[in-house]
């Protein structure tokens, strides 16, 4: 795997690459890799002849400094993980490589910014189209792979290539989860044992109210829902929503395409996952 920390370098490496015609697909991510991340690449590999993948943990979607300092960065672990799957090169830039002091970004997100995890993370997606349309610019990808895990942000990445007019192709992939339904995160370090299995709740929840899922008992199921993640010790539920699989409005009797969406703080880590019932 080639290794590059400079836009230079690996400008000028990927020129060569696009010369000869080859399609290159692109993984961002910020690090501490699972297998969420890593099931990205191979669905990449599935479909590109090179993979980039990037870690950079970017500090301009982080809304809590602390949040940003204790966010875990195992490099060399990455590494290793990141050479056993075969990726083909990675990026990983210091943050003075990424930005100029006093930048300033703003893009006309629209709604989808200020909902849910907007609404829990101010600037929050701001900073993620920030970071991903600079790594874009540098990787030019053809296709560049999300995770169903952060459904809000693949919507919000997919309005800014729309509004920009960014010539990249996105495939959302679906959420990797531990055996006992947990979904995978770079997060989920943080949680004690006994935060572990109070954080079942999450997946749970989501998985009954697929199963249970009618349209017209909407309020119903996340009025459940709400009190089942609220009633677990050691769980604040931030917000449980049925909602719009495009708007993330509250879905109605006649929405076409449905997502429930969920985020909660399990001891000091706050924790997302989502499940879509109709597709
Ligand atoms: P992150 O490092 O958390 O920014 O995530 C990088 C990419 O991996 C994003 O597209 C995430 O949606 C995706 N991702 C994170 N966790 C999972 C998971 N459990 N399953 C699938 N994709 C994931």
């Amino acid at each position: 795997m080639k290794h590059f920390t400079t836009i230079q370098s690996l400008v000028q490496h990927l020129s060569g690459l696009h010369k000869k015609g080859l399609s290159i697909g692109f993984v961002p991510t910020m690090g501490a890799l699972h297998n969420g991340h890593l099931s990205l690449i191979r669905i990449a590999q599935q479909q590109c002849d090179i993979v980039v993948c990037s870690i950079f943990v970017n500090p301009t979607q982080f809304n809590d400094p602390r949040d940003l300092e204790k966010y875990p960065r195992p490099i060399a672990e990455d590494i290793k993980k990141l050479e056993q799957v075969k990726a083909d090169i990675l990026f990983e830039p210091r943050v003075k490589e990424m930005y100029a002091d006093n930048e300033h970004w703003h893009l006309p997100i629209g709604e989808l910014e200020h909902l849910l995890e907007g609404a829990s993370r101010p600037g929050h997606y701001q900073g993620v189209t920030q970071v991903v349309n600079k790594l874009f610019a540098i990787v030019k990808p053809d296709v560049a792979f999300f995770g169903q895990k952060d459904y809000q942000q693949f919507l919000v990445i997919s309005r800014m290539v729309t509004l920009l007019n960014l010539p990249v192709k996105l495939i959302m992939c679906p959420i990797a989860r531990e055996t006992d339904g947990l979904a995978m995160s770079s997060r989920n370090v943080h949680l004690s044992a006994t935060e572990r299995q109070n954080a079942l709740i999450l997946s749970k929840t989501l998985n009954r109210v697929k199963h249970n899922f009618n349209s017209d008992d909407i309020w119903r199921l996340k009025l459940e829902a709400e009190r089942a993640i609220a009633a677990q010790p050691g769980v604040e539920l931030s917000y449980f929503e049925i909602a719009d699989a495009e708007t993330l409005h509250a879905a109605t009797a006649n929405t076409p395409h449905i997502v429930a969406l969920v985020a909660a703080k399990v001891g000091n880590t706050r924790l997302i996952d989502n499940v879509i019932l109709v597709d």
